[in-house]
């Protein structure tokens, strides 16, 4: 099993905490439309032919696209790689891109599951993060989509923003749940340099919010989506039975995977291949027929480091025995420090797999930190 990621780097606005690599000039976009055509027959053989069971259209924006560019990305992999007739096949779309029209479009190419970037119910907060559409928008969407076929789909919430109350995130929380969806991403706002609340936060005008609000906010998403009937297989993800993501899933399991366009990223068990992330560079590159990214083999503690990242914080725990497997030159300081997390209530054992307890999830970046080699 194998996935394939298309990156399509073009937004209409750029949110104020957004660092992903994306541009809002779309004057390019055809242009690159080819050169991801082309990036996908020069690198076809990344994954030694294996079977492709998910593909999905992140960014960036791929709502943005033009049927015409759609299709001919879907003629690309069409032509160039095998997909499973059951692939998951997921779109990244944003509320605004969002049409009948454009809902039928995304069907008929093969879409059938989507990813909808709502982040939040409130039009204070949208505005304030910059996004492009209203609180009303993104529910008339989410059923528009439905209406017109789409079963599988996700949603992105936020918290963890300053003035964010409990009372609040409840109700945040409430009407995601109302919509019926089978799938919710929830991330709490991170402040990264080189964005705009990143400038705001240099110069003082925007202040962290502290750990426990953080916490309290985690622990309230918990408790509400649990309740409603979701699963937490993954500390920011949760979902309804048998809705996991099977792209990120799959991530998660350290399974191969080709990513295409600028600031895509590549696995195949051996390296880690790294697209170049710039629009303008990776066209010319590719219009050489020339793939250049840069790549680095990875060692048994790079991919044991992988391992823990990525595992840990799902409902597939980490094991001993997969850990054995790395050959780490001091295996019985990992052994004693799970012991520890154990015994202090951050980890539990189940059927030999070690999970986050919930306050081991509070913690979970600080465990992964200290279990890394
Ligand atoms: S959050 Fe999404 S829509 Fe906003 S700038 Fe980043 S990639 Fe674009």
């Amino acid at each position: 099993m194998a996935g394939l990621y298309i990156h399509v780097p073009y937004c209409h606005k750029a949110c104020h905490y957004c660092n992903f690599h994306f541009s809002t000039s779309l004057k390019d976009m055809d242009k690159m439309v080819d050169s991801i055509c082309t990036e996908l027959l020069l690198r076809k053989d990344y994954l030694d032919q294996r079977l492709i069971e998910t593909v999905y259209f992140g960014g960036g924006t791929p709502s943005i696209l033009s049927s015409d560019n759609l299709s001919k990305i879907f003629h690309a992999i069409h032509d160039h790689y095998s997909i499973a007739s059951s692939a998951e096949i997921t779109l990244e779309a944003n509320p605004e891109d969002i049409t009948e029209t454009s809902l039928l479009c995304w069907k008929s190419l093969g879409v059938n599951r989507l990813s909808i970037g709502i982040q939040s119910f409130q039009n204070e907060y949208l505005h304030w993060m910059n996004r492009n559409h209203s609180s009303e928008a993104s529910i008339k969407c989410v059923t528009l989509a439905q209406k017109n076929g789409f079963e599988n789909i996700s949603i992105d919430l936020i918290y963890g923003l300053p003035t964010l109350t409990a009372d609040q995130w409840r109700a945040e929380i409430q009407t995601a749940i109302s919509l019926n969806v089978p799938h919710i991403s929830s991330y709490c706002l991170t402040v990264e340099e080189k964005t705009v609340f990143g400038n705001l936060a240099k110069k003082g005008a925007l202040q962290p919010i502290p750990d426990e609000i953080s916490e309290e906010h985690l622990i309230i998403l918990i408790h509400e989506l649990l309740a409603a009937g979701y699963e937490q297989y993954e500390i920011s993800n949760f979902c309804k039975p048998a809705f996991e993501s099977k792209h990120n899933s799959s991530y998660w399991q350290r399974k191969p995977y080709i990513g295409i366009g600028p600031g895509a990223h590549s696995y195949n068990h051996r390296e880690r291949a790294a697209n170049i992330s710039n629009n303008s560079l990776y066209i010319k590159q590719i219009e050489k027929n020339e793939w250049t990214g840069s790549i680095e083999i990875l060692s048994d503690i790079d991919q044991y480091n992988e391992y823990i990242l990525t595992r840990l914080r799902t409902k597939w725990g980490i094991t001993l025995i997969e850990i054995e497997a790395f050959s780490l030159p001091d295996i019985e300081k990992t052994i004693k420090l799970l012991t520890q997390f154990v015994n202090e209530g951050f980890l539990y054992i189940k059927d030999d797999i070690y999970l986050l307890t919930t306050k081991g999830k509070l913690l979970a970046d600080e465990i992964t930190l200290q279990l890394m080699h």
